[in-house]
């Protein structure tokens, strides 16, 4: 039996996402070149299938699953990204880390899931007011970490100033005002990612120190 076209669909979970045909073979086409597109077809569709899903895992194994945003394996990977680049380019890259002030009694008193209410709300404010190229990560159980790419020490002091004053003027579940403590630090030559981050947790620790809610260096 001759064939004038034989096509086999891609059939991605009961959808068919493209269908494969042939054309011009001299002498016109055979069952068996039917056959072997079928064939072809569903071996394309259970690749196609498996690398969506492969490319879902990957992605949830870099996020974090209660905010949304960056988890640290994730996050070290895009800062690691972000070194590379500057190391070709020579452009400028600070990282903030913050950390949310007397957390532990927000969980004492309001309970668990206000605590974890009020994680979701901190990185959807963060998210807001940070730049596209900006990345949000939660670096740990209640701190969180900024990359922010082509951003000097001048600039990453804005940014943070700005996450510090909304953070503290918004009202969030539970009990409502909440602050954190910010630390900077700009990469130098010579850093690796670990000096640069421990730079910026020192900070943030320094401004623990000296009182909480605020930025430091200043
Ligand atoms: P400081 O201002 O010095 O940072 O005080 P703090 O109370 O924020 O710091 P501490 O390290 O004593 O407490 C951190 C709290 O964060 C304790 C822990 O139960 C809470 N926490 C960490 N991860 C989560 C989470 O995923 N959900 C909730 N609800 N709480 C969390
Ligand atoms: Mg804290
Ligand atoms: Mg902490």
């Amino acid at each position: 039996m001759r064939l004038l076209l034989p096509y086999s669909p891609f059939v991605l979970e009961d959808r068919t996402v493209c269908i494969i045909g042939l054309a011009n073979k001299a002498g016109g086409f055979t069952g068996h070149d039917a056959y072997l597109a079928r064939v072809f077809g569903n071996l394309a569709a259970i690749s196609l299938r498996n690398s969506g899903r492969l490319e879902k895992l990957r992605e949830l194994s870099r996020s974090d699953v209660l905010t949304g945003c960056f988890n640290r394996r994730g996050g070290v990977g895009c800062l690691d990204h972000e070194l590379s680049r500057i190391g070709r380019t020579g452009t400028a890259l600070a990282v903030i880390m913050f950390d949310i002030d007397e957390f532990k009694a927000v969980n004492d008193f309001y309970g668990h899931d206000t605590g974890d209410q009020v994680l979701q709300e901190i990185a959807e404010v963060a998210t807001k007011n940070m730049r596209e190229a900006d990345i949000l990560i939660r670096w740990g159980g209640e701190e969180f970490l900024v990359v922010a790419p082509d951003t000097d020490m001048e600039s990453a002091a804005v940014l943070a100033e700005r996450l510090r004053k909304t953070i503290a003027g918004n009202k969030f579940s539970g009990p409502g005002k909440i602050t954190a403590s910010f630390g900077i630090a700009q990469y130098q030559k010579g850093d690796r990612r670990d000096s640069l981050i421990d730079r910026a947790d020192r900070y943030m620790y320094l401004a623990k120190q000296k009182g909480r809610n605020r930025v430091e260096p200043v």
